[in-house]
């Protein structure tokens, strides 16, 4: 409420499959709102930057993976391991 700004406050928790990773997401999908020009490849678990002042700014943390249908983290870790 001191802020004004709801917008981007996460609601759900995305957990990496194979590590356990927990943390909360802002938007699932492969057009993440607030950012004009970008589109995901893939639908992938992105948070809105939380370090960056800019609104367009936002970190993807995981995805589907489109062979097991798991949800993993982006971390080289885990996504090496389906290659
Ligand atoms: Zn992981």
């Amino acid at each position: 409420m001191e802020l004004g700004n709801t917008e981007g406050t996460p609601r759900e928790l995305f957990t990496c499959e194979l590590c356990e990773l927990t943390t909360p997401f802002t938007y699932y999908g492969q057009k993440p709102p607030n950012t004009r020009a970008i589109v995901l490849l893939e639908e992938c678990y992105v948070m809105k930057d939380p370090f960056s002042p800019e609104k367009e700014r936002f970190l993807v943390l995981g995805s589907t993976c489109s062979l097991c249908h798991k949800a993993v983290c982006v971390s080289a870790v885990c996504s090496s391991s389906f290659v």
